[in-house]
């Protein structure tokens, strides 16, 4: 049973850096105070009481969870333990950086309860990673993943496509780079410029572009595609979307409410495209849970193979994966086809 994720946000906390993209304290509405004992138990029985059947799972987002001094780091981890013990919470996330792990503090955390760590990689590229003000390179992150994944704990990687010296070319090679040394899952995250940061002060004096949106679903796309190839999930595409983020702190980039959605919509008619035609009537079925995708956002896959002059209706199936379609053409023709398969060429974006 897919556990239920009890968030805790611990904003810019124990991070030595910053970043030319990160204003932490924006990103999670947060004003950089840690959760007390109080909190951590109230809000862990409150999800206890709706979550019925299901697991729970504690996460400390945003922050460099590794970087707080040891004896916060217990004490975030102390109110826990009996949640762990008796069974409520079975498992505990948190994220750091790449250079603020090592195998004696993984072993420590994993004492307490972490099954999983994840790391702000963001470009396994070393020129994208200075640029960006990162304060490592890329050898750390795969260190960081052997140890991880050598202590038996989950590794995911956090990549944000569209850093200042990126190209679609190197956000591919920083996905292939991650998934080789073993991730478990991956969060992508584009690019966006966030008011009171060096990269704003950089986009605002012209030294630096983001990805549009229209460039940066292209690429999540494409990325998304290639992860999906190595069976290697992707549990998140875009910021969430907080109460931080918002029209006036986000001056631009690839930024949208639903740009997961976006992406996967775009895949699924990717898809569709590559069998119907002008003239075709086609009735397109789909796993239930990726209906909405079928229809794109807004119904704009609809709307859009109307206007390529495809009559084309949208049906269920649940005996389909979720990522395979089946396409019933007006001669009766029935054709399977999966995501999976579809063919890009990272130049496109
Ligand atoms: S390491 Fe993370 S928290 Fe610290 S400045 Fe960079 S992005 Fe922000």
């Amino acid at each position: 049973m897919k556990p239920v994720t009890v968030p805790f946000f611990i904003s810019h906390q124990g991070c030595p850096h910053t970043c030319v993209f990160c204003d932490q304290r924006t990103i999670s509405g947060a004003n950089g105070t840690l959760p007390n004992v109080f909190q951590i138990r109230d809000k862990i029985d409150l999800w206890r009481s709706t979550a019925g059947e299901r697991p729970l799972e504690v996460a400390f987002f945003g922050g460099t969870f590794t970087a707080l001094p040891e004896d916060i780091q217990a004490e975030l981890l102390a109110p826990l333990q009996p949640f762990l013990e008796n069974g409520t919470v079975n498992s505990v996330r948190i994220s750091t950086r790449p250079d603020c792990i090592d195998a004696d503090h993984v072993a420590w955390l994993s004492e307490r309860g972490v099954r999983t760590i994840e790391l702000g990689v963001q470009s396994m590229d070393d020129a994208v990673l200075a640029a960006s003000g990162r304060g490592h390179f890329a050898a750390a992150s795969l260190n960081a993943i052997r140890i991880i994944k050598n202590a038996g704990l989950q590794a995911g990687a956090q990549l944000m496509p569209g850093l200042p010296k990126d190209t679609p070319l190197s956000s591919l090679a920083s996905l292939e780079q991650v998934i080789s040394a073993g991730a478990d899952f991956l969060r992508i995250y584009p690019t966006v410029v966030i008011r009171g940061t060096e990269l704003a002060r950089r986009y605002t004096a012209g030294e630096f572009m983001p990805l549009s949106l229209e460039r940066g679903v292209s690429l999540c796309k494409q990325l998304l595609q290639r992860a999906m190839q190595a069976d290697i999930p992707v549990i998140r595409i875009g910021l969430q979307n907080e109460a931080g983020l918002n029209a006036d702190s986000v001056l631009a980039g690839c930024r949208h409410p639903a740009l997961g959605q976006l992406v996967r919509s775009q895949l699924y008619e990717d898809l569709i495209c590559n069998f119907v035609s002008s003239g075709d009537h086609a009735t397109v079925y789909s796993h239930p849970a990726r209906l909405s995708d079928v229809v794109g956002t807004k119904r704009n896959n609809l709307r859009r193979q109307t206007e390529r002059g495809v009559r084309m209706q949208v049906g269920v199936d649940d005996t389909l994966k979720k990522d395979e379609l089946k396409v019933e053409m007006q001669d009766k023709c029935t054709i399977y086809s999966i995501v999976k398969d579809l063919h890009y060429s990272i130049h496109e974006v």
